[in-house]
């Protein structure tokens, strides 16, 4: 009998030991018996050092032949592991989909191609089922679709589905068998500065090299994207492409299928787990050779791979903010090294953390200066909100605009940055702002406790009844509902045909997808929305944009609440004359002198950059600073305090580690729990990973580990 150490899901950071017959491969999952209970586990080792004197338990049983992890998966998972410091067996979990985790097997994808009858029908057949023509007009248009691809088209796939293959026009086949279509010659013949990134990156193939496409909303990177992944579908290889949850739209699955006409696996928080199981395992098996997903489709395994593209790079949903607390653009970095291939990174507004790597040298930066002779950039202006007063939240000038607007009979998008769960204290009179009087800082409304509050030092007071300065009585907490200004509008512009995109009005993708084309359709005058406007959608009609709230941005009490702030508004300032029309954007401001506003009304990322990193520089932020925060949160009061207190009491004195206060969480109290939060930094990564690998287990030690709920962010997105 052989001692197999085996990594389980549970929230222990060790393997575990357990006895078979002959030696296990790495990878291979196994049943073990777990207390009373059978859990699936993943081979890590025959360890050398088997835990002494335990009586070992015997496998159960041995799912697979071959590893379901390859070497180098595995390498990526345990790096990962050991990196964010979360148990291994959580991680292995977290990157498998659910399908597997189970232990089952899993058969190939389903793809669908057009019929002979299909290929002739015409579209008018359809004119009473709309499901069916956009499955039919999909498929026509990409020659083959699998079913998650079909299925991010939207709800509705099955009936459809069903009725396509009953009337004859569409057949269901197997990929293995099925031999992609040829690549579709490019529609546009990319300009010399897209050309010379694809050549750029081209050179790479075969070695690892890191690249950030830097251009503007529209300037062409998307083109770019797809001429590099017909080069590496016509060489044999295969890609993955990362995109931010909101940025998988139909669209750019479509403009890919369309392009590349290959089996292009889609992974996305809607897909079953069947469906997650397939494209992992065609992906494992070489048959399909482009995969697009969202942040979990970083784990997805390649045969052949050859290139990694991250789309809008500085999303912040590429960040797991639970859990397991991955950046999947950081895995992806470390994966294209690991598998020396060459890594895309490409944005309007990159992070000030790849933009630094761009700056030194460590990513070759490839810009994209132009967008294109029919759509100039739009112009930006302030409006200051000291100067004209607010009627609902909107202000004279922007009122005027929408008129002017919707006199010529173009279409406004009103956006509202809801990035609000810090509110300031501010006297609309006097332009007073509660400020803490040792830091250089505001204090943040905390509503539930009625106090103001100083994320910096901690420091707290009560919200005073009136303005200290003026003696105004009616203070505003800074931030508005899109509700609220949907319903002024109404009023104001009577007539104007209006809708409000957010979460509550369209839960469900289609009903997002509906209004988006009656978006295009002119049949909506203005659109009010937040975040979900802001991203991927081309509205060639909109030649106005109001950003309403934008000061939220500017005394956001979070260190990335600049960087947030501009990437939002040059990305909804590229929703405006992205077709002939000029496009203009208005932004409302009670601090039209705030320093963030030079750069951003001329749309210059660089020279925010130059401010921004100056500002990290000196406050000790990335990208100069490396952080790893400590969050803890307990139903009574005091515990997580305590916990965090006796966390920082062990660590006395780590050389080259900073620790900081232990302070309350923006949002103290959730769901019942009280919440706290202490932060160590370090200009060294090395020196803060070895610190906390001898920290950490010390901490699990403590009396109160076991009684809070406690979890280590490295490389925290924000300090929420
Ligand atoms: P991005 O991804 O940077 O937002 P896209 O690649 O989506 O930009 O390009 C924006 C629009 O411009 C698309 O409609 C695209 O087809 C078009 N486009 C991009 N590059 C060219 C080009 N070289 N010639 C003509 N049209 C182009
Ligand atoms: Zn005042
Ligand atoms: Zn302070």
């Amino acid at each position: 009998m052989v001692a197999i150490r085996v990594s389980l899901p549970v929230p222990l950071r060790r393997g575990f030991d357990y006895e078979y017959e002959r030696p296990l491969a790495p990878g291979v999952r196994v049943r073990v018996p777990w207390g009373r209970r059978v859990l699936t586990g993943f081979v890590i080792e025959v360890p050398a050092d088997p835990v002494p004197g335990v009586a070992r338990r015997a496998i159960l049983e041995v799912i697979d032949d071959e590893p379901l992890l390859s070497a180098a998966q595995l390498q990526l998972l345990y790096f990962a592991a050991d990196y964010y410091h979360h148990p291994l067996g959580e991680v292995l979990f977290a990157a498998l989909p659910a399908g597997l985790k189970r232990g089952r097997g899993v058969a190939a994808p389903q793809v669908y191609v057009l019929t002979p009858e299909g290929q002739a029908a015409a579209d008018t057949r359809f004119a009473r089922a709309k499901r069916q023509a956009a499955l039919w007009q999909a498929i026509k248009a990409a020659g083959v679709m699998t079913e998650a691809a079909l299925k991010a088209l939207g709800p509705g796939f099955g009936p459809a589905m069903r009725a396509l293959l009953a009337q004859g026009l569409v057949e269901r086949r197997d990929p293995e068998r099925e031999s992609p279509r040829a690549l579709s010659p490019s529609a546009v013949t990319l300009r010399p500065d897209q050309q010379a990134a694809c050549k750029a990156v081209a050179e790479a193939y075969g070695r690892f090299a890191a690249f950030l496409v830097f251009g503007v909303t529209g300037s062409g990177k998307t083109e770019v994207y797809l001429e590099l992944l017909a080069q590496v579908l016509a060489a044999g290889g295969q890609a993955l492409v990362l995109v931010p949850e909101i940025g998988l739209t139909p669209q750019i699955v479509a403009r890919l299928s369309a392009r590349l006409g290959t089996f292009i696996g889609v992974l996305h928080s809607g897909c079953t787990a069947t469906e997650r199981a397939r494209v992992w395992s065609a992906a494992a098996a070489g048959h399909i050779r482009v995969v697009v997903g969202t942040r979990s489709a970083v784990f997805v395994p390649l045969k052949h791979p050859a290139l990694i593209i991250v789309d809008e790079e500085h999303d912040a949903s590429f960040k797991q903010q639970e859990g397991f607390r991955y950046h999947a653009r950081d895995l992806a970095v470390w994966r294209a090294k690991q598998l020396g291939i060459p890594i895309v990174l490409g944005s309007a507004t990159p992070s000030l953390e790849s933009y630094r790597h761009a700056c030194q040298g460590r990513y070759r930066l490839l810009t994209l200066p132009d967008r294109g002779p029919h759509s100039a950039l739009p112009a930006v202006r302030l409006i200051d909100l000291g100067r004209e007063p607010l009627r609902a939240g909107l202000s004279v000038s922007l009122i005027e605009a929408l008129r002017g607007c919707l006199s010529r009979g173009e279409q406004a998008l009103l956006f509202l940055n809801r990035r609000g769960y810090a509110p300031v204290l501010f006297c609309p009179e006097c332009r007073w702002h509660a400020p803490c009087d040792r830091c250089d800082a505001r204090l943040t409304v905390h509503l539930g406790r009625q106090r103001l509050r100083c994320h910096h030092c901690g420091r707290e007071q009560p919200v005073p009844q009136a303005c200290p300065q003026c003696g105004h009585l009616r203070l505003l907490h800074v931030g508005e509902g899109t509700e609220r200004i949907e319903e002024a509008l109404r009023r104001i512009l009577p007539g104007a045909r209006i809708a409000r995109v957010d979460r509550d009005t369209t839960a469900s993708r289609l009903s997002f997808e509906t209004l988006l084309q009656k978006v295009h359709g002119r049949e909506i005058d203005v659109l009010i929305g937040t975040q979900m406007l802001a991203k991927g959608h081309d509205f060639p009609h909109v030649t106005l944009v109001g950003v309403i709230a934008a000061d939220q941005g500017l005394h956001g009490s979070d260190f990335r609440a600049d960087e947030q702030l501009f990437a939002q508004i040059v990305q909804v300032a590229g929703r405006a004359g992205r077709a002939a029309k000029p496009g203009e954007v208005l932004i409302q401001t009670y601090h039209p002198a705030h320093p963030l506003w030079e750069p951003l009304t001329r749309l210059d990322y660089g020279a925010f950059a130059e401010m921004a990193l100056k500002d990290r520089r000196d406050t000790l932020f990335p990208p100069y600073a490396y952080c790893a925060l400590l969050r803890a949160e307990a139903r009574d009061p005091e515990s997580a305090t305590r916990f965090l207190e006796a966390a920082r009491e062990l660590a006395k004195g780590p050389p080259d580690v900073a620790l900081g206060c232990v302070l309350p969480a923006v949002l103290a109290r959730r769901a019942g729990y009280h919440r706290a939060q202490l932060l160590a930094t370090s200009l060294n990564r090395a020196a803060l990973q070895g610190w906390l690998k001898v920290w950490l287990p010390r901490l699990a030690k403590t009396p109160l580990a076991s009684r809070v709920r406690w979890s280590l962010d490295v490389d925290p997105y924000s300090l929420f």
